[in-house]
């Protein structure tokens, strides 16, 4: 189909232009004007933003920023012994318990788990999502990560970073009138690059909270996902209480090996007071490909360190 007949022609694509330009250049104020940050965090299954930024999402939404987890497959094979549409709306509902205890929105995007392709009409989905939530900051995966899923969801990601801002790419939805900026989370893969912790946040002050959305994902935490089985769910104790101790021990090793493996830079950020006492932290690496932030950038945007 050719341009014009896609668009309806010349005086309608000046009227559409016209009033669409107005409409973005409204929103961008309305943006700048109440100071409020508007975060989206794209996890690849129920369950990886949670754990990967939860304590920071807590810290923002506390401060009375709005936060959004996307989690872009359904997660219907993440389980040992279940699958399909129960285990999807089990997830959903897992997901939604921990945004409640967060204080952030979250949605599931309908793709199944283990499916996820970065075509183009995920391309779209992505782009048409930190659009709407109208993102200064977004996060995602590092594409070189141990899951197709995790690599994928982070090649979206990357794809949607300077689309974001193209007038005509899915016209159908206004794009941003500033990139924002783009974060990776933290993980262990080395090849073909390491992690590096741009910034990094302390945790401590939020850590029940972030324990407590935790606890809400069972499927995950205490039956292990699909890599779960009938000993690792035998091991895992039957009260609350023992059961949350229980994730506390884990996540807890998780968030303090994050803390201790980038210490240097907790020292740079807080000071050698507080960094070095820092005991659970989330960190984060600056994408090359939306806005680059510098030093006042990043305080701005990560409202959580001393002037
Ligand atoms: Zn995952």
């Amino acid at each position: 189909m050719n341009s014009m007949r896609r668009f309806g022609g010349r005086v309608g694509i000046g009227i559409l232009a016209c009033g669409l330009a107005m409409i973005w250049a409204a929103s961008a104020m309305a943006a700048e004007k109440d100071g409020t940050l508007r975060i989206i965090c794209f996890g690849a299954h129920p369950d990886d933003a949670e754990f990967k930024a939860g304590g920071v999402a807590a810290k923002w939404a506390a401060l009375g920023h709005k936060v959004k987890f996307v989690s872009v497959t359904n997660g219907d094979i993440g389980h040992w012994q279940m699958a399909g549409g129960p285990l999807a709306r089990r997830r959903a509902s897992e997901v939604k318990d921990a945004a409640k205890l967060l204080g952030i929105e979250t949605q599931v995007l309908d793709i199944h788990d283990g499916e996820l392709e970065p075509t183009l009409e995920n391309r779209r989905t992505i782009t048409r999502l930190i659009r709407d939530w109208k993102a200064d900051v977004v996060m995602s995966h590092r594409p070189n990560d141990y899951h197709p899923d995790h690599r994928y969801t982070g090649v979206l990601v990357q794809d949607a970073a300077f689309m974001v801002t193209v007038p005509f790419f899915c016209p159908d939805t206004p794009p941003l009138t500033d990139n924002p900026v783009f974060f990776y989370y933290s993980d262990r893969f080395r090849k073909p690059n390491p992690f590096t912790a741009d910034v990094i946040v302390d945790i401590d002050d939020v850590w029940d909270k972030k324990m407590a959305a935790v606890h809400s994902l069972p499927s995950q935490v205490y039956e292990g996902g699909a890599s779960g089985s009938k000993e690792f769910v035998a091991a895992i104790p039957d009260d609350e209480e023992g059961r949350l101790a229980w994730a506390q021990k884990l996540h807890g090793a998780r968030n303090a090996a994050v803390a201790n493996t980038f210490r240097d830079a907790l020292v740079q950020w807080y000071g050698p007071q507080r960094g070095n006492k820092v005991q659970y932290a989330e960190a984060f690496e600056v994408c090359e490909y939306g806005r680059q932030p510098g030093t006042e950038e990043l305080k701005k945007l990560f409202p959580f360190f001393a002037p």
